[in-house]
């Protein structure tokens, strides 16, 4: 056997002499299935097959012989090739490949089992993490490292108890019943009659072949006689699973080449290890010249390569077009809306003035998430971006849920609570304003919204009928299909023909946008849908639309995203998605110091990146930083290598507020190469005007609603003159009509009337209604942001100290191991916080301890749910409901209700007195709400993240007498008076600087001067 190394940059041709080699061998006489070309994953695969037919097909098309065998393959496949080969050979069924999804159901199955059974054999930290989804993700990452590296349940076990880890033993005992389980299911199994051989995972395959070649010598030598030639592309992504099974067929193999670029190896979480290219081998070929990349981005690639330590490849040339050398260039923003204003304005200009299709232009960043948010950005400054779907499972994305809520309401009947999401959703699409408005006509026919939906259709405005006549159409559909038994796919069809939302969202897709890219989401979910109802059914015995529903319930990976080449879009990306591809423009963003590189630890709280350092011979001693900057630096050059002509890399340097954002090291080295050898990073730039229509629009605007004497009349004449043009050719924002503050009241109608109406509050909502009723009514109707990482923060606080009889070093330990799977952008951010929560939970403790002698505890987290105040004078009825930190009792019997701050501002001694959320729970507590007695003895507000003598500040409000629970009833009562409107006052308060509606709030408008 001969072997040869084939080792290069991004670019230089290392795919194709690998083509080339397959196609000489062919030309000269070798039989076409005794070649093989092996590569790290289906994707690389299609790619590859696509290349290599093509070159065939160039030569040798009319001798080419009919193929039995791919002669392109991914690894797993051929793995799983392999067993189906083994289990013809013994009679058996062909094995079945389980998806990742289906693992996760079961794993969080057996974690709920392990929950409800005290959770025992996991160590205590873990315990509290048990039921989060994102713990069964790295339990199943786990097992999985585990099978690629050949450990069975036994061997974690050992490799936990030798290493005083208990996490892994655990884990190692979770393994063997996940083992067992899967037996069970294959045998008798939720998916008969199919189901009848063991379900492998795609970690487990290639382990499986490995075994099933050493223990059949006959297809080991059959598989060896067949591959004469063999290739393997990108063999820095295989794990040492794989590299193995690679080295048992190359012993046979009359040549085997691999191919790739250890400068690339950027799947180490993963497990994979390039060793299979420092291997000796017969011949080394080096490539050095890319034939994808200009001169001035190879160059800049040579320059980060060279940090790298034992570098793959020594230099790198480029590929000069035209005396086109190329460009990389780098820029620093001086705040993240900068940031995107730069991205977007360079794209744009790509595409307007230098006519790059938006197909060939690529954004890059580090995480799924910075994926999300920038993608949405660049969709408001107009560019087309095709992004990877992100919203988590099938079942929790809008476009699928539409449909999935109809199926629930024929299953399980209709509520006015499934009603309700049925009018306000996709189909029936309700805003609060006209739900309320046919709640109210309906009252008038003493129906409510479920009978609306299924009785005999009641007499409505026909701007109300509209939804409602929608909604009916496709529950009875469904319930058409369901009475006469028809296959769940069936049912399903039928909902989505008659919702009419196809139609629908092809049309907004079509018509681009943010719209547009909301509509294709929803498209791609609901296609999502039907493939796992087409998967469910053809694994199901007796499938039915409560079967599919649990088990859309049970998947809770995201579905795949197909990223694959785009239409008329910007691909928005991260590097490890953007691996087989390559674009004329590459756009790598948010280069910030933490993210980029980001050496924390990897493999959460259960350790999987130090299980794989120990595997690798690490021992705690050694730093585990220096590999994961060095696979940063790695994934970096990776990113870099997807451009051919230009590159820009942008940053964002800001200290701003508390959001301090620096740009990573690696700016000011690629600032070095970009800018031959130019020694400082660039200077944080501002936002510069983005080249779209709604910029240029806005400018527009600007002019012509200047002041009088801002700009000269003529200019106001012109800029008139060109908003009308682009009015008439349809350009959004250029029609007065569509200005903000120029269209008419849509109605003047209160939100409620009535004296029977009940105004439902709850203890947060009062003072957000007390401090201003405008945003209770846009937060009310969900004007609010997405939950912040500091509000997670405060519930994982009010959580730990739910439990106050634990310790604070438990308190601590708890924490820390929480700590691991927050979202935390930087490291640094995350350590400040920590230390913070830290003195917060000392702080709690100490106030536990010091105020026991004058309280005890009643319970904590205690829900309250009761009318406080009844209708009288005009004013309406009062519920409320919530729940209160704790309930303590004091010395004379009586309720002290304790509500735990988080805040660093206490508000004052006096506002304490005043606190509507403290009065609305001793209101509560006086109207019998509570099962432990109805004498309020005040109310305290602990601010654990100011520590005091006593531990925490204490702000307190005293108890309500008779004549101050009378002012607080009125007081509730008025303030929920207020929530009918139709006129709503914004009322400046402290809370004004983290309103939502701060960019447009009236009462902080600008004086008209
Ligand atoms: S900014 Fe202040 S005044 Fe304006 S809506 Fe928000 S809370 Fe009310």
């Amino acid at each position: 056997m001969t072997t040869v190394r084939v080792l290069g940059g991004p670019g230089t041709g290392k795919s194709s002499l690998l083509f080339e080699a397959a196609a000489t061998h062919i030309a000269g006489g070798l039989d076409p299935e005794s070649v093989l070309l092996l590569t790290g994953s289906g994707r690389m695969a299609a790619t590859a097959r696509g290349a290599l037919t093509a070159r065939l097909l160039g030569e040798t098309a009319a001798d080419l012989p009919v193929l039995r065998e791919p002669l392109v393959r991914s690894l797993h496949s051929y793995a799983f090739a392999v067993l189906r080969k083994a289990a013809e050979r013994a009679g058996d069924p062909p094995p079945r490949l389980v998806t990742g999804a289906e693992q996760d159901g079961v794993i969080r199955e057996l974690l709920d089992g392990d929950i409800s059974d005290g959770a025992g054999a996991w160590p205590r930290e873990l315990r509290p993490a048990l039921s989060a989804a994102g713990f069964a993700t790295q339990l199943r990452d786990l097992l999985a490292r585990c099978a690629e590296r050949g450990i069975d349940p036994a061997g974690l076990q050992r490799i936990g108890r030798t290493s005083g880890r208990p996490q892994w033993v655990a884990a190692g005992r979770f393994a063997a019943q996940y083992e067992q389980v899967m037996l069970l299911r294959a045998s008798v199994g939720t998916a008969a009659p199919q189901a009848t051989v063991p379900a492998l995972g795609a970690a487990e395959l290639v382990g499986a072949a490995l075994e099933t070649l050493a223990v059949d010598p006959e297809l080991l030598a059959a598989e060896r006689s067949r591959v004469r030639l063999l290739l393997v592309d990108d063999a820095q992504h295989l794990d040492p699973q794989a590299a193995e099974l690679v080295r048992v067929l190359a012993a046979g193999a009359d040549v085997a080449m691999f191919a790739g670029d250890p400068n690339q190896a950027v799947f180490g979480f993963r497990g994979a290890d390039p060793e299979l290219l420092r291997a000796d081998a017969d011949q080394t070929i080096r490539l050095t010249r890319s034939h994808r990349c200009a001169p001035a981005i190879a160059r800049a690639i040579a320059g980060v390569a060279a940090g790298l330590p034992g570098a793959g490849w020594p230099t790198l040339d480029g590929h000069a077009d035209d005396d086109d050398i190329g460009s990389v260039t780098v820029r620093v923003a001086e705040s993240a809306h900068a940031e995107t204003a730069m991205v977007a304005d360079a794209l744009r200009r790509a595409h307007l003035v230098d006519r790059l299709p938006w197909s060939q232009l690529a954004v890059i960043v580090r995480s799924a998430s910075a994926a999300a948010a920038l993608s949405r950005s660049l969709a408001v400054a107009g560019v087309p971006v095709q992004a990877p779907t992100t919203g988590g499972p099938v079942g929790a994305q809008p476009g699928a849920r539409a449909l999935l809520s109809v199926l629930e309401a024929t299953v399980a009947g209709l509520d006015g609570e499934r009603a309700q999401t049925l009018l306000t959703g996709p189909i029936g699409r309700v805003d609060p304003v006209s739900l309320r408005q046919l709640r109210r006509a309906l009252r008038r026919h003493d129906a409510g919204l479920a009978e609306a939906l299924t009785g005999s259709p009641p007499a409505l405005p026909v701007t109300l009928a509209g939804p409602v006549n929608r909604v009916r159409a496709v529950l009875s559909a469904a319930a058409r299909s369901h009475r006469r038994h028809r296959d769940p796919r069936h049912t399903l069809w039928q909902v989505w023909e008659r919702s009419g939302l196809q139609r629908r969202w092809l049309r907004t897709a079509e018509r681009g946008g943010v719209d547009g890219a909301l509509a294709e989401r929803n498209l791609g979910a609901v296609t999502a849908l039907f493939d796992i109802a087409e998967d469910y059914v053809a694994r199901t015995a007796g499938p039915s639309v409560r079967g599919l529903l649990d088990h859309i319930d049970a998947l809770q990976l995201p579905p795949v995203a197909d990223i694959g080449p785009a239409g008329a879009a910007v691909a928005v990306l991260s590097p490890h998605a953007a691996l087989d591809r390559d674009w004329e423009m590459v756009v790598i963003a948010g280069l910030q110091d933490g993210l980029w590189p980001n050496t924390t630890p990897r493999g959460g709280v259960l350790g999987t990146q130090r299980l794989l350092d120990v595997l690798d011979g690490l021992g705690d001693e050694v730093s585990a930083r220096a590999p994961l900057l060095a696979e940063e630096r790695r994934l970096l050059i990776a990113a870099m290598g997807r451009a051919r002509r230009r590159l820009l890399i942008t940053a964002v340097d800001s200290d701003a507020g508390d959001a301090v954002s620096l740009p990573s090291p690696f700016i000011a080295e690629l600032a070095a190469h970009a800018g031959r050898g130019r020694p400082e990073p660039p200077s944080p730039e501002p936002a510069p005007p983005v080249l779209s229509a709604s910029a240029v629009v806005g400018r527009l605007r600007a002019a012509v609603c200047a002041p009088d004497g801002a700009v000269a009349d003529d200019e106001r004449a012109c800029a008139a003159e060109q908003l009308a043009r682009l009015a008439g050719a349809g350009v959004p924002g250029s029609d007065p009509s569509q200005w903000y503050g120029l269209a008419d009241v849509s109605t003047d109608e209160p939100l409620w009337s009535g004296v029977d109406h009940i105004v439902d509050l709850s203890p947060s909502t009062l003072q957000t209604l007390s401090d201003c009723p405008l945003r209770w009514l846009a937060e009310r109707h969900g004007g609010t942001g997405a939950r912040a990482l500091n509000s997670t923060l405060g519930s994982v606080l009010h959580a730990l100290v739910a439990d106050s009889g634990r310790a604070e070093s438990q308190l601590v330990s708890e924490l820390e191991n929480l700590w691991a799977a927050l979202p935390f952008d930087s490291p640094w951010y995350a350590a400040n916080e920590l230390e913070r929560h830290r003195s917060m939970l000392a702080a709690f403790v100490a106030w536990h301890t010091a105020s026991r002698h004058e309280l005890t505890e009643i319970g904590t987290e205690v829900a309250l749910d009761g009318v406080v105040a009844g209708a009288a004078d005009g004013l309406p009825a009062v519920r409320v409901s919530g729940r209160i930190d704790r309930l303590e009792r004091d010395a004379q019997g009586r309720l002290v209700v304790v509500d735990v701050k988080t805040a660093k501002s206490p508000v004052s001694k006096d506002d304490a007195q005043h606190h509507a959320q403290l009065g609305l729970y001793q209101l509560a507590v006086s109207a019998g709400l509570l099962n432990d007695g109805d004498r309020p003895g005040g109310g305290r507000l602990v601010y654990v993240g100011k520590p005091s003598a006593t531990g925490a500040t204490e702000r307190e409000q005293t108890a309500l007498g008779p004549d101050a629970t009378a002012d607080w009833q009125q007081a509730v009562q008025v303030a929920a008076a207020a929530t009918a409107g139709p006129q709503f006052v914004a009322r400046v308060n402290d809370g004004c600087s983290h309103c939502p509606l701060r960019p447009s709030c009236p009462a902080h408008a600008p004086e008209p001067s």
